[in-house]
């Protein structure tokens, strides 16, 4: 049998085997989705004969990328894997405008602004014009707009028909708008959403581009948005074959502009799309997805489907009440430990996740994690890039790679200081504006005597700005001579020297100078170690194959190194630290906090979900109640053994002092919500042990080990209950919390 299709079943091999050009594979979670798509992947290119040059597939996360590129070194050898054009549409359409971005336009060495540089200019932009629209909520319209493909010109075509009042309304926000647009512009910037709109251009105007592509491949097809699919659409002009896989229950973008309809308008434009639907799940323990099912099917639009558990046998969900936050933070602690103490070393901490609505709500679990000394990786979140004294050098860092950068320069014309003060500051912005030239061109016009601000400017400001100039152009000068890869890490090398970096984070910091300072060899060790970096949950980028008749714009091998990594850096999703690593040379095995929306696509043998409360999920704000059922549908599906829902009976009001209480979740099951038992967590006798073994194929763990784990465990559950130093709340009355830990005590509830 061919080893591409060994372990598939049958649903699964039709799909990866058909001769259909155009292939929708529609199926819940855990049906192998994305397993099948891999295998397409691998199976095109040694049964059809196209090269990786010429697949582009496409993920929705850069951890789904990795994944799948795992997958496809082992069954077709990574000399071909690392040929195909895979990642995440943002990186792929990042490489083709580096490469043929020319033919548009668009300029040599743009930038990317990422949200919080958006955030900036629109915030900017709003001052000035006195609007009273809020940043975010105009950066959010922005943004849709853009992923609808409506430029300002269309959308003040479109105003034109709406009646005054809304006219006048829409006409504010397209006044911000056009600035907005004017600014990226301006600092050669690309946002998110130009990214996918500048390729589509492109691949409208210059096909041949993509003319060498021979299948396109997406996973989590019902998250794409329209340009998304226009992009599809567009990669695949030439031949025409687009196998997608996904699953309408999981579509949870929608506030992004994702299109759930993108299915249909996909068959009416291929109407010789083949549909193949998988049945069976093989992810989850019979209960959990049983579970899973009855939050989903509360939704009534929604058609009737199959699905079957192949893991027959399972503990229910465990849905656990709280007094506060914190309590429920601890409790995760304790069932962690119990859970890799009971199971004899067959669970790790990296077989753990706490999937969280929102990432505000990691506080309490960071702190619980933190002092209960469980390692963790935080997903979803952009910790470490964001660090203080890690920004400061990327800022240096973007702006060297491109001057344009004013939003990076105004973070450090004063950082370290160097007597440039706030107005100093006001004065030079104002004045670049006006004159309508990036900040740079402006700061140097001024102190070369071209250019002066409003107010003549103090001697030792004046001198500031030399000293800065200079360590810019000097560092220009140092990545010109860099011809390799290692120009990322030559440069923060020279940047934190000349800045006496070290001594200024001890005199700015003195209390954790240390750990400021092991971030930023952090930074240097991902600037040179590729590997390293790719740890950090970004695209390993390909080149694209050269196209016959299109001519790539070459780059500078330094510079191009530079900006690489500064894409990967806005378009990264996660990061593990060294910090955390530190023990031996092994990595350390680490629990994953991540919000419901990054956790798409990913499994754990253990899930955790915090916060299941009205107002959380659904979130109070949400404007599409069945996607926030699909969101939870989405977070209990990723459980492959052990499932875990919790609620605060209490909870602090924002920016009130006071808790309130919570009611449960309207999406939880009643069969959940009105089980009379409230175990604390799932029996975990040797029956459910070798269950959960079978269900991850890994080996059954011995007795013993069971029982030397049950050992080390504390003796009573209130031992488990209060956090040092941290009052309970309020008691939830029904609770029996003085029984004795064990396995005998916890009561399976497997099959309720
Ligand atoms: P999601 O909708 O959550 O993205 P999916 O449909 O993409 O899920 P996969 O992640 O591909 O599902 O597969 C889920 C799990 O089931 C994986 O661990 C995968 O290895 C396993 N699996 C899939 N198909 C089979 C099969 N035929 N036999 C055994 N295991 C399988
Ligand atoms: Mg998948």
């Amino acid at each position: 049998m061919d080893p591409i299709l060994d372990g598939l079943n049958h649903a699964q091999c039709q799909a990866v085997t058909s001769s259909g050009s155009v292939i929708q594979v529609l199926a819940p979670p855990g049906s192998g989705k994305t397993k099948t798509l891999t295998a397409r992947v691998a199976y095109l290119l040694t049964h059809h004969g196209y090269q990786p040059q010429d697949v582009i597939c496409c993920t929705f996360t850069i951890k789904a990328s990795r994944e799948m590129r795992e997958r496809l070194a082992k069954s077709i050898g990574e000399k071909l894997e690392s040929r195909l054009i895979l990642g995440t549409f943002h990186s792929i359409c990042r490489r083709y405008l580096v490469k043929y971005g020319y033919l548009i336009g668009l300029r040599k060495g743009f930038g990317i602004a990422d949200s919080d540089d958006s955030r900036a200019i629109i915030r900017r932009t709003i001052k000035r014009l006195k609007s009273g629209i809020e940043v975010k909520a105009a950066q959010g319209r922005i943004s849709r707009h853009k992923a609808h493909g409506l430029s300002p010109d269309a959308l003040a075509e479109r105003a034109k028909a709406l009646a005054e009042k809304a006219k006048a309304a829409e006409q504010e926000l397209l006044d911000i708008y056009r600035e907005y647009e004017s600014a990226l512009a301006a600092s050669n910037l690309l946002d998110y959403d130009d990214l996918l709109l500048r390729c589509a251009d492109l691949l409208r105007q210059h096909p041949q581009c993509v003319s060498n592509v021979q299948a396109v491949l997406v996973d989590e097809f019902q998250d794409t948005n329209i340009i998304q699919y226009e992009l599809m659409n567009l990669f695949a002009a030439r031949h025409r074959r687009i196998t997608i896989v996904g699953d309408p229950d999981q579509s949870i973008y929608g506030f992004r502009s994702a299109e759930i309809q993108n299915l249909n308008r996909m068959q009416q434009r291929y109407s010789n799309t083949t549909v193949v639907l998988l049945e069976d799940n093989y992810r989850s323990a019979g209960s959990i997805l049983k579970a899973a099912q009855d939050v989903i099917e509360q939704d009534e639009s929604r058609p009737a489907k199959a699905l079957q558990a192949t893991h027959t046998f399972g503990t229910m969900p465990v849905l656990r009440r709280l007094p506060n936050p914190s309590a429920e933070a601890h409790w995760i602690v304790l069932e962690i430990k119990r859970c890799a103490a009971m199971t004899g070393g067959l669970l790790r901490m990296s077989d753990f996740a706490i999937l969280l609505r929102s990432a505000s709500l990691s506080t309490q679990i960071e702190k619980a994690f933190g002092r209960a000394g469980i390692p963790y990786r935080m997903v979803g979140g952009r910790k470490f890039f964001d660090r203080t004294e890690v920004k400061i050098l990327l800022n240096y860092m973007r702006v060297v790679s491109h001057t344009g950068h004013s939003d990076a320069l105004v973070n450090i014309v004063n950082v370290p200081p160097r007597r440039i003060g706030d107005e100093t500051i006001k004065q030079l912005t104002g004045g670049a504006e006006k004159a309508k030239v990036p900040l740079w061109n402006f700061i140097k016009d001024v102190i070369q005597g071209r250019r002066s601000t409003e107010k003549k400017l103090q001697k030792p400001a004046e001198q500031g700005l030399c000293v800065l100039v200079n360590l810019i152009e000097a560092a220009r000068q140092k990545l010109e001579e860099c011809e390799d890869a290692s120009a990322p890490r030559v440069l923060i090398e020279f940047i934190a020297e000349r800045l006496s970096f070290q001594e200024y984070l001890i005199r700015t910091y003195p209390l954790d100078e240390d750990s400021r300072w092991a971030n930023v060899k952090e930074l240097m060790h991902q600037a040179t170690d590729v590997a390293a970096f790719e740890e950090a949950e970004v695209d390993k980028e390909t080149d694209l194959p050269e196209i016959e008749g299109v001519e790539q714009q070459q780059a500078h091998p330094g510079e191009e190194a530079l900006t690489r990594f500064l894409a990967n850096v806005a378009l990264a999703t996660e990061i593990t630290t060294k910090e955390e690593e530190q023990e031996g040379d092994q990595p350390t095995e680490k629990v994953t906090i991540s919000t419901i929306h990054a956790a798409k696509g990913l499994e754990w043998p253990v899930v955790f979900v915090p916060a299941v409360y009205d107002g959380s999920i659904p979130h109070s704000r949400a404007e599409v109640i069945e996607e926030e059922r699909r969101l939870l549908y989405v977070a209990m599906t990723r459980a492959q053994a052990l499932l875990y829902l919790s609620v605060p009976i209490r909870q602090p009001r924002l920016g009130e002092g006071e808790d309130g209480a919570t009611t449960l979740s309207p999406f939880l099951p009643p069969k959940l919500t009105k089980s009379r038992f409230r175990p604390t967590g799932p029996s975990l006798d040797e029956k459910v042990v070798y269950a959960i073994a079978d269900i991850l194929h890994r080996p059954r763990p011995s007795l013993e080990d069971m029982y030397k784990g049950l050992e080390s465990l504390p003796s009573t559950l209130d031992d488990r209950w209060t956090p040092e130093g941290e009052e309970d709340g309020e008691e939830d009355g029904e609770e029996d919390r003085s029984r004795p830990l064990g396995i005998l005590i916890f009561r399976d509830t497997s099959g309720e």
